[in-house]
C-alpha cells in the first residue's frame, strides 16, 4: 500500500464530500462527470490570508497559466495587484479582466506578433534575452509607442527544495545576471519605460526557510543590479515558488513567516515589489471528480477504472515534471475520512499504463457508479493536460 497526500482541510470533514455546501454527487448530477470544481470563496480566503501576511509594499500577482479558466480569472483579477501571462492567448484573457498596466508577459520565444500585441496593449514585457529586447525596441519604434519593458534575470542561485528549478544554471529563462546592467542601460538609452526586474528562482517549494533565504538573496541581487545599472525601476518582481502539500508528509508554507522576513529585508526600499504565484492561490480550492466505470481484479490487485484520468489531470498521474511518482490526495467522495478497507489502484480510461490517478491506495470499498475525488486540482489541471488525447469529451469546469 502507498500513502496519499493530505486532503486539504476545507474538504477533509468526515462523511460525504461537500463543496460549497452541496454534495459531490449533486454537482456531478448537474454538470456531468468528470468535473472540475473551483471554490471561489476559498480562493478569496487564500488571497486575503496572503495579503495580511505580506508587507504593504509587496503586490500579489497571479500567474494565470496555473488556471486560465475565465470565470476564475475574473474573480481573482480585482483581488490581486497584477496578472502574469506567458502567451498572446493568455494576454488576451488577462486584458479582458485587468488593466494592461497591471499585466506582465514573461516566457521565452515570444514571437513578433506577441511582442507587438503586448506593446500595443501597454502590458509590460519581461524580456528573456538581448535578442528579444532588440526585437521589442524595433517593434515599439515602428508603432511609435514607448514600450514598458522589464528584464527577467537568470539569477546565479536557485530556490532550494523546489520541484522546478529556474535559476543557477544555463537557462532559456532570463538574461544571465552579469549581463543585465548593460541591457538595462541600453533600454533606458533607447527611451523605453523600464519597469524593473523579474527574478524567478524556482517553483513548488514547501521549505519556508529556503523561500525566506531565496527572497532575501533576490532582493539583494536586484539592489546590486540596480546600482550597477545606475537606474532605479518602479517594481521588482521576486518570483514566487510557494508550493502546496501534494504528497504524504508535506506541510504548507508558513506565509506569515515569509511575509515577516520579507518586511525586514525590504525595509526602507522606495520601489515596489511583487511576488507571483500560481498554484498556491488556486490549487487547493479545486477538486476533480470522476466516476468509477468498472471495477476489476487482475493479478490479485483491484482496479477502479474511472471516466477521468491523465487527459484531464496529468499532474496527478505523476507525468507533469515529477521524478518519482507519488499519490496526490485521492478519496472516495461519499466517505471522506473513513479508514480504508481494501487496497486499490484508481486508473483512467486511456490506453496507456501512465493513466493512473492513484497507485495502490487504501480506500473504503468502492463500486461502479461511485465518485472518486482528486484534490489540489485547481492548478495545472485541465489546461496542463492533453485533453484531446484519445478524443474523450472535454469535462465541464465550474466556479462556485
Ligand atoms: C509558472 C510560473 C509561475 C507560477 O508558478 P507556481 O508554481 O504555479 O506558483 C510564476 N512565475 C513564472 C515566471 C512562471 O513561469
Amino acid at each position: 500500500m502507498k500513502p496519499t497526500g493530505p486532503i486539504p482541510p476545507a474538504f477533509a470533514t468526515p462523511g460525504t464530500l461537500t463543496i460549497a455546501g452541496r454534495s459531490a454527487e449533486d454537482w456531478v448530477t448537474e454538470h456531468g462527470s468528470p468535473l472540475f470544481l473551483y471554490d471561489a470563496a476559498q480562493v478569496e480566503r487564500r488571497i486575503a490570508t496572503l495579503r495580511a501576511a505580506l508587507p504593504a509594499a509587496v503586490e500579489i500577482h497571479f500567474a494565470i497559466k496555473a488556471n486560465p479558466f475565465p470565470p476564475l480569472l475574473a474573480r481573482v483579477a480585482p483581488r490581486v495587484g497584477g496578472l502574469d501571462v506567458a502567451s498572446a492567448g493568455e494576454l488576451e484573457k488577462a486584458l479582458a479582466v485587468k488593466d494592461a498596466a497591471h499585466i506582465s508577459f514573461a516566457g521565452p520565444g515570444k514571437r513578433d506578433a506577441e511582442l507587438e500585441a503586448a506593446i500595443r496593449a501597454g502590458a509590460t514585457l519581461n524580456l528573456e534575452s538581448e535578442g528579444e529586447a532588440a526585437r521589442a525596441l524595433t517593434i515599439a519604434d515602428r508603432l511609435g509607442v514607448v514600450p514598458r519593458l522589464a528584464v527577467r534575470v537568470n539569477p546565479s542561485f536557485e530556490l532550494k527544495g523546489s520541484g522546478m528549478k529556474m535559476g543557477g544554471r544555463p537557462s532559456p529563462f532570463g538574461v544571465d545576471a552579469v549581463r543585465v546592467p548593460a541591457l538595462v542601460r541600453q533600454l533606458v538609452a533607447a527611451g523605453a519605460d523600464w519597469r524593473g526586474f523579474h527574478i524567478f528562482a524556482g517553483s513548488q517549494s514547501l521549505d519556508t526557510a529556503a523561500i525566506i533565504e531565496t527572497q532575501a538573496a533576490t532582493v539583494q541581487l536586484a539592489e546590486q543590479l540596480m546600482e550597477e545599472a545606475g537606474h532605479q525601476p518602479p517594481l521588482i518582481n521576486l518570483g514566487g515558488g510557494f508550493g502546496v502539500p501534494y504528497f504524504a508528509g508535506d506541510t504548507p508554507v508558513d506565509v506569515t513567516a515569509v511575509g515577516a522576513a520579507l518586511a525586514d529585508v525590504i525595509e526602507g526600499a522606495t520601489q515596489a515589489y511583487a511576488i507571483e504565484l500560481g498554484r498556491w492561490l488556486v490549487a487547493e480550492p479545486g477538486v476533480y471528480l470522476t466516476r468509477v466505470v468498472d471495477r476489476k481484479e487482475s493479478g490479485g490487485e483491484t482496479f477502479l477504472v474511472c471516466d477521468g484520468g491523465l487527459h484531464h489531470q496529468l499532474a496527478a498521474t505523476g507525468n507533469f515534471g515529477t521524478v518519482v511518482r507519488r499519490n496526490y490526495p485521492v478519496a472516495l467522495a461519499r466517505d471522506i475520512g473513513s479508514a480504508g478497507t481494501e487496497v486499490v489502484s484508481v486508473v483512467g480510461p486511456l490506453c496507456t499504463p501512465l493513466d493512473r490517478l492513484a497507485d495502490r491506495i487504501s480506500l473504503p470499498h468502492a463500486d461502479v457508479g461511485d465518485l472518486i475525488a482528486v484534490f489540489l486540482a485547481g492548478a495545472y489541471g485541465l489546461s496542463a493536460s492533453p485533453h484531446d488525447f484519445l478524443g474523450h469529451p472535454k469535462p465541464a469546469e465550474i466556479l462556485i
